[in-house]
């Protein structure tokens, strides 16, 4: 077989990282690096891309170009810069992609992939969240497959082998519950960003990592398996389970519940995308259940973590309802991390935008959608405002 010509957009990340880890235990020689790209970070970003060997590294921002030149100088590495770039970058010709650029940002260049038939792994759920009918539409309509990287739907992916045939009764997904799962709401308005980056289980970014305080990342993750899966919102459930070993369950029509097991790394479900149809070897963790004491699963509290309604509110609406969450989502990220809202405020700020923005028309085109996602953004700093009175 020859080289396989692979690009990964947010190669700076957490899941960036995995994927550089997961290529080089396959052997870097399998490959063809075509793009590569990341925000802020130049010196990882150029380090990576020459580890391997890319054509070409992007930066989304336009004025970090001459400082992304000069960290390439003599490498053969060419640099680009900004939006445009990034999805010029994105649309050459590779067989995979790593989808794996954080928020509604990572939509465009996703597109872009899927557009020039690109196999796309995606670890990028907002695509899905903010875009889920027109996305899958524009892959459609290219052929280009798509592989859920998400670990999460990735393990129904597994499970449902990718096919549609047989009726799912319900879907389980599960949470680990983030650092505050036994915290009361009293104690959970105190809480810092640092206390809410502090995953118990999985490494990840931060702002995925606070995601999973809030429930967040659940909520998206229920609306981006939605879109994956040939079922309704009222069939998908979710379970706390604190160990992070079970990801997810599907259950049939004749009380079968299948579930997928694996460790909390995400190179599992990396390497399952990169070696898809076949699986690989990797060198992950090994579950030994004679060591694992028990498996727990709960209920999660919907007046901890409102996060999860917000997400039922937002299928039940349809239309641009889960693009103004997620974008409204964003905001409110930035908010407390940038300390000016606290914990408990960002799921009462999202639902607030979304009541405003209630009556925003479907998307016909993605325009539409990112005309909702301005609207919210710029709904939702008002907000901000208000709640940092
Ligand atoms: P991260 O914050 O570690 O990395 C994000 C990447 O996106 C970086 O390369 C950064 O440079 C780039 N980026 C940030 N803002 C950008 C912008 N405006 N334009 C272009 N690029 C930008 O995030 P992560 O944890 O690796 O997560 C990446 C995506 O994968 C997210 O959508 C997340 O929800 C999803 N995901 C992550 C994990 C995980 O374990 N980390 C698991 C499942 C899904
Ligand atoms: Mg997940």
């Amino acid at each position: 077989m020859g080289r396989r010509r692979i690009s990964i957009l947010g190669v700076t990340g957490s899941i960036g990282a995995s994927t550089v880890s997961v290529i080089e235990a396959r052997g870097l020689d399998r490959f063809d690096v075509v793009a590569v790209s990341g925000n802020s970070n130049i010196a990882s970003l150029a380090e990576r891309a020459r580890r391997l060997g890319a054509e070409v590294a992007v930066t989304a921002d336009p004025a970090r170009l001459a400082e992304l030149r000069a960290a390439l100088t003599g490498s053969g590495v060419e640099a680009t810069a900004g939006p445009a770039a990034l999805i010029e970058a994105a649309g050459r010709p590779a067989d995979w992609m790593m989808s794996a650029i954080v928020g509604a940002a990572g939509l465009a260049p996703t597109l872009a992939a899927a557009r020039a038939g690109t196999t796309v792994a995606l670890a990028n759920k907002e695509c899905l969240v903010a875009a889920g009918d027109l996305f899958l539409a524009e892959m459609a309509r290219s052929g280009a497959q798509l592989l859920p990287v998400d670990s999460e739907h990735n393990a129904l992916f597994q499970l449902t082998h990718g096919t549609r045939a047989v009726p799912i009764e319900r879907l389980i997904l599960t949470a680990s519950g983030g650092p505050f799962r036994n915290f009361t709401r009293a104690e959970m308005a105190r809480v810092t960003v640092a206390q809410a980056v502090a995953h118990p289980n999985w490494s990840m970014g931060t702002r995925i990592s606070i995601d999973s305080a809030t429930m967040f990342n659940k909520a998206l993750e229920m609306i981006e398996a939605w879109h994956l899966f040939p079922i309704a919102p009222e069939q998908i459930e979710v379970l706390v389970h604190p160990q992070s070993i079970v990801h997810a369950m599907i259950g049939y029509s004749d009380g079968s519940i299948l579930a997928h097991l694996g460790p909390p790394d995400m190179r599992v479900a990396i390497g399952h995308a990169l070696a898809w149809p076949q699986r690989c070897e990797l060198p992950v963790d090994r579950l030994d259940f004679a060591r694992l004491s028990r498996l727990e699963f709960q209920a999660p509290d919907p007046e901890r973590f409102p996060a999860l309604d917000l997400a039922r509110a937002a299928m039940a609406r349809g239309g641009v309802a889960p693009c103004v969450m997620n974008a409204a989502r964003e905001v409110a990220l930035d908010a407390f991390i940038g300390g000016d809202v606290g914990f408990l405020d960002m799921a009462p700020l999202v639902g607030e935008a979304m009541a405003r923005l209630d009556g925003l028309p479907a998307a016909r085109d993605l325009d539409d959608i990112y005309m909702a996602d301005a609207q919210a953004r710029r709904v939702g700093r008002e907000l901000v405002k208000r709640y940092a009175a």
